[in-house]
């Protein structure tokens, strides 16, 4: 599904080298290649603030945290994403409530999330799937007429530009607080976990500083109960060479994707992943819709042909175990479970090659013929 072998062999020397001299000045914990990393983020996102951490999944419990919400107050958000998403909500103790998406870009439904508030809702997650954005215009504009947060879910949408207002931004740096991980396959990867929160408040800042330190800003001195959720140096470093790549990485996957859509857009069995006018999509899933209950026999006849592909998600969260006792009711959300029987995700990565491409289109419409 991804080749980071390869493109690690392009920037091998330069990873090489700061990878080295972390470990030769040893500061292995808030080096200085950690606050290099942090700036430099800032100054790509065009955010005041970024913060990072351990990883994605504790960047969307930092910034929940940092709401100070209270135990089952509801969160509304995608049941058609990664678990991360609603597990900090439920570890939290806080309500989530899931709503059904559109089919064609997987995004959060507005109307739906509107008419899920109640009186205990305190925040909305929209999730940017597969490197797309959700619709933050409608969002930010019901967040604002019923006074609530807004946390985007940018683990998958580092680097796209979204039109907000007629200005663009940086998905991730609209809403009250953005958060992104930067796991290995990612579209901005490092060489284990690794995460961040972005946000252009000051004092939620200045909060989120705080929980990923022990609820201190002095050392030996805690305010607040907080987690220890910290940017290794080590891949900092990395974090630093790949920055510099990270717009050249997403138009190597829209070039890949734009290959797929070309061979892929005129099947009627198969629908192409949309692409709004409004953000740039980064592709950090090339995600097809496969119809008429074909896709699980084409998922076995490319692994056949030795080519990998994903089901993202192949049930719901509503749908999950593990939310049975956290959700107020079990909604019926007909969109998400559909696309959890179509969704077929091909590889998609920095390093596809035409010939490769090539030979997974082909593969495609072989099974078809
Ligand atoms: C990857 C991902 C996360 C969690 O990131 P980790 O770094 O793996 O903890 C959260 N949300 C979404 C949508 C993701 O894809």
């Amino acid at each position: 599904m991804v080749d980071l072998q390869a493109q690690y062999n392009r920037l091998k020397p330069e990873i090489d080298s700061e990878i080295a001299k972390v470990i030769e000045q040893s500061a292995f914990i808030n080096g200085p290649a950690v606050k290099t990393f942090q700036s430099k983020l800032e100054k790509y996102l065009n955010v005041k603030h970024v913060i990072p951490c351990a990883n994605g999944t504790d960047a969307l419990q930092v910034a929940l945290m940092a709401l100070g919400l209270k135990e089952g107050d509801e969160i509304i958000t995608s049941t058609f994403t990664f678990i991360a998403t609603v597990e900090v909500i439920a570890l939290l103790k806080l309500t989530p409530v899931l709503v059904d998406v559109d089919l064609d870009t997987f995004m959060l439904i507005p109307e739906q999330v509107e008419a899920a508030i109640t009186d205990k809702t305190k925040a909305i997650i929209p999730v940017h799937l597969f490197g797309q954005g959700a619709d933050m215009n409608q969002l930010m504009s019901i967040a604002d007429k019923h006074q609530l947060k807004i946390v985007e879910d940018a683990a998958q949408a580092i680097g796209s530009n979204y039109q907000f207002n007629n200005q663009i931004q940086k998905l991730g740096t609209i809403g009250d607080v953005g958060c992104t991980s930067f796991f290995p396959s990612k579209n901005l990867g490092c060489f284990g976990d690794g995460g961040a929160c972005f946000t252009n408040n000051d004092e939620l800042a200045a909060q989120m500083r705080m929980i990923i330190n022990h609820g201190s800003e002095k050392k030996y001195f805690h305010k607040i109960i907080g987690i220890n959720s910290r940017l290794d140096t080590v891949q900092a470093a990395i974090l630093n060479v790949k920055l510099k790549e990270l717009n050249d990485f997403n138009t190597r996957r829209r070039r890949a994707a734009d290959f797929y859509d070309g061979a892929l857009k005129d099947h009627p069995e198969i629908i192409i992943p949309a692409r709004t006018q409004i953000c740039t999509h980064t592709f950090h899933q090339y995600t097809l819709r496969i119809k008429n209950g074909k896709r699980d026999d084409l998922q076995a006849h490319l692994k056949d042909q030795g080519i990998p592909s994903m089901v993202y998600y192949p049930v719901p969260l509503h749908q999950q175990e593990a939310f049975e006792q956290f959700l107020k009711k079990t909604p019926n959300l007909p969109n998400a479970v559909l696309l959890s029987k179509e969704v077929l995700s091909l590889p998609m990565h920095t390093e596809l090659t035409n010939e490769k491409l090539t030979f997974i289109t082909d593969a495609i419409l072989a099974f078809f013929e």
